[in-house]
């Protein structure tokens, strides 16, 4: 039986967790992660704190599994993406908080860059759109704020990077500067087509490229760690961003092959093999995680309010009392009695990206119920995950068979069942809920040639055939987007 160590660095936590060679979790240590606001739309993280978080939960996980460090074959990594951190190189110290994805601080760079004309040329290359949301403006910001952080950088005595490199550098002592494809693929800096930094956009941005890591493979060798940390070194041989890992965690390493994870929001991401398809409907184009000589896409869509909205019912409304009495209670009725909940509490991302829409409930009369709100609420994360796959097909033109779910939502069977109906295709609810950890320890078996972590062969799964005919779906779907148009701004 061999070991692998999935480090997993999240928004919220950070979490270890040992798999074993069958595929199963031996042991799991988390730390929550402290979040900053100091100002209106700014989110920051400290990267000590991430790195030592991280550090601890790995010897943790180590130590709960009855193992030493030299049992455990590689680390895989996975991370929350987007989020950037500065930091000098002699000394491994950052020099500012991480700016976190959810951080808008940069809007106005981004409006700036719009209006000198980038926008298109920004998509083209990098599958995004220029967004506060990604890495590049973060860099912008830092070296512009940061006192002679810009020369310091030029003269290459600076390193910035997303949290995966951030890590990489603390795990090895400060010896290799690294990151992979699928977590490249968030800077706004990363050319698609060509697999590596793009010169062009670096040059319009005006970031100098000594700050920047080595791209390398997902699988692969990323160094070792310090033999101080763990008493002996260990190999790392994966790195990938957090939806990236579970794309691959969950098996879908074929064009056509689809996972949604159902949490605060859902991301789906489609495997579209070695074609990097430019969206019509307003979806991002991305890199899988990279195992073998070339590049391999994803089209990946994001539903902003999905388990919100049922945090929503729980603690606006106070119509249940915890999350998963939602499914009791929308069960508990036919249907939604002509109820459609929008729930654009911050607006609506794909396909519609208006940041402008609201919240809108439509159909309610005198016999509504909580239980009918209830079930709109499922039929609305349901729906909305629907358009995205419409899009994503669309788009990518591929066939699609059956789609792959996990997150803490996907726990609801009726939501399950509303999604198969939905779609008219089986909704399958992975077996080990943890598949970012679980994508993560796969690349690093398959990034150290051990062999492959065992599939659980669908034992565990559940699977949701779909049994509503198209007509109904379809005649949902029409509703839906009648009050999606009220909901608009
Ligand atoms: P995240 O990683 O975004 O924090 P999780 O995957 O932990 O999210 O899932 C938590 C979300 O799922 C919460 O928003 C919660 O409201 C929702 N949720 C949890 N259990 C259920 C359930 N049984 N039915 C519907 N929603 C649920």
């Amino acid at each position: 039986m061999a070991f692998f160590l999935a480090l997993d660095q999240g928004t919220t936590s950070s979490r270890a967790i040992v798999f074993a060679t069958n595929g199963q979790p031996v042991s799991v240590a988390q730390v929550a992660l402290q979040q900053h606001f100091p100002q209106p739309g700014w989110v920051e993280h400290d990267p000590q704190e991430i790195w030592q978080g991280q550090l601890d939960c790995a010897r943790r996980a180590i130590a709960a599994a009855g193992l030493q460090a030299a049992d455990i074959r590689a680390i895989g990594m996975t991370n929350q993406r987007e989020t950037t951190i500065l930091w000098e190189r002699a000394t491994g110290k950052p020099l500012h908080a991480a700016l976190v994805w959810q951080d808008r601080r940069t809007a106005d760079w981004c409006a700036l860059q719009r209006e000198r004309g980038l926008g298109e040329r920004v998509s083209e290359l990098t599958g995004l759109v220029l967004d506060p949301y990604f890495s590049a403006s973060k860099i912008a910001w830092l070296l512009q704020h940061i006192p002679g952080a810009r020369q310091r950088a030029e003269r290459g005595e600076l390193a910035c990077g997303t949290v995966d490199s951030w890590l990489l550098w603390q795990l090895t002592g400060g010896r290799v500067l690294a990151t992979d494809p699928s977590n490249a693929a968030r800077t706004l800096l990363f050319d698609l087509h060509r697999g590596c930094w793009s010169e062009e956009l670096l040059a319009h941005f005006d970031l100098p490229r000594a700050l920047l890591a080595e791209v390398r493979p997902s699988a692969g060798d990323f160094g070792q760690t310090d033999a101080a940390l763990f008493g002996v070194p260990i190999p790392i041989c994966g790195i990938a961003g957090d939806q990236q890992a579970a794309l691959f965690g969950q098996g879908c390493t074929t064009p056509g092959s689809v996972k949604n994870t159902y949490g605060t929001g859902c991301f789906m991401l489609l495997h579209t093999g070695g074609q990097a398809p430019r969206s019509h409907h307003g979806l991002l184009t991305t890199v899988a995680a990279q195992t073998g000589s070339s590049l391999e896409f994803a089209l990946e869509g994001s539903v902003f309010s999905a388990g919100s909205a049922v945090q929503w019912l729980r603690d606006g409304l106070g119509i249940i009392q915890q999350a998963s009495d939602i499914e009791a209670l929308a069960a508990s009725v036919p249907d939604s009695g002509g109820v459609v909940l929008v729930p654009a509490f911050t607006g609506l991302g794909s396909p519609w990206w208006d940041a402008h829409a609201r919240g809108t409930i439509v159909g309610i009369t005198r016999g509504t119920s909580r239980a009918h709100l209830a079930r709109a609420t499922l039929e609305a994360i349901a729906l909305q995950s629907a358009e995205l796959l419409t899009g994503m097909r669309e788009d990518s033109g591929l066939p699609v068979n059956a789609m792959r779910a996990d997150g803490g939502a996907s726990a609801n069977g009726l939501l399950m069942q509303l999604q198969a109906d939905l779609l008219g295709m089986p909704v399958i609810v992975a077996a080990v809920p943890e598949t970012t950890a679980l994508g993560a320890a796969r690349l690093a078996a398959l990034g150290a040639g051990a062999s492959p972590l065992q599939d659980a062969d669908g034992r565990g799964e559940r699977v949701y055939e779909p049994r509503a005919s198209r007509d109904w779906a379809d005649s949902r779907l029409s509703e839906w987007r009648r009050a999606v148009e009220r909901s608009r701004a």
